[in-house]
């Protein structure tokens, strides 16, 4: 586990895998097997030296004086999806999280980047036929803007299955609070609008005794993106909102040597941002 916790001040900071995969990454259509081995800073921990993108999904666990906070739920187990590879999941995640020091029960708060696939799973768990909520005594916080978007997705299959299994039941058990793209959680997290991969996407800002930390979310799926932040991610919402939402961030993080987290960078996930001309790469 020591591989998998940070401290930020008071703030524990804990990594559950639910997978890695290795392989194209076809996301980013310019992130070719040729342009990937001309970033080498990217192996080996990103890339192998085949050109083959290492991306990670998990969870990152927040546990502040006041809260235990969960960042983004990953796929979760048993979902019907479109995409095989996410279909009918059968992972330890729960048994992860639990040996971690987390039960689902005592996790007071589940905090979603954003409202996609990946990112909502283990809201819920299948009981005996019905989804309910994995986090018993938590409050769900999404985006008020997000879900006003994602909610007039319904009628597109791909957002309509994992809204109907992850989202609604949370909603419908009373569990959410609709939260601004600026909301403080608590004295040590806050929120940060980063609008661009969706519309109401939001980072999360950790701050404890001087310290500080941000966990991404999907403003960058891949730390490529650092070298290229204006290489067009086919899963946008908004091309030059996310590029300039990428551009300035990566700026911010690299100036005040910010502790990034990316939602999907494999292991070891964080690291700090560093100029190198007019591009950025990321040491770990
Ligand atoms: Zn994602």
């Amino acid at each position: 586990m020591p591989d998998n916790q940070w401290h930020i001040g008071d703030v524990k900071i804990t990594r559950i895998v639910e997978g890695e995969t290795r392989g194209p990454l076809f996301l980013l259509p310019d992130a070719t097997k040729e342009n990937i081995q001309a970033m080498p800073w990217l192996q080996p921990h990103f890339a192998d030296a085949e050109g083959n993108c290492i991306i990670s999904i998990h969870a990152l666990i927040l546990e502040t004086p006041s809260k235990t906070i969960v960042v983004d739920t990953c796929l979760g187990n048993d979902k019907e999806r479109t995409f095989e590879h996410w279909a009918h999941l059968q992972t330890k995640f729960i048994e992860d999280l639990t040996n971690a020091g987390y039960p689902p029960e005592s996790v007071d708060m589940v905090l979603c980047t954003h409202l996609h696939t990946d990112h909502v799973g283990w809201n819920t768990k299948l009981v005996d036929g019905v989804w309910v909520p994995t986090f018993v005594n938590a409050e769900y916080l999404f985006g008020k803007t997000e879900w006003a978007y994602t909610e007039e997705q319904l009628s597109n299959p791909m957002y309509e299955e994992f809204i109907v299994d992850s989202i609604k039941p949370v909603i419908d058990a009373g569990l959410v609070r609709f939260v601004e793209v600026n909301e403080k959680i608590c004295s040590e997290v806050r929120l940060e609008p980063t609008p661009g991969h969706t519309p109401g996407h939001i980072s999360v800002h950790v701050e404890s005794n001087g310290k500080h930390a941000v966990i991404t979310g999907d403003m960058l799926h891949h730390p490529c993106q650092m070298e290229e932040p204006y290489w067009e991610c086919s899963a946008d919402w908004d091309t030059p909102t996310a590029q300039k939402t990428r551009v300035g961030q990566l700026g911010r993080f690299a100036d005040e040597k910010i502790l990034v987290f990316g939602t999907h960078f494999a292991t070891p996930s964080a690291g700090t941002v560093v100029r190198k001309g007019k591009h950025f790469q990321f040491e770990v």
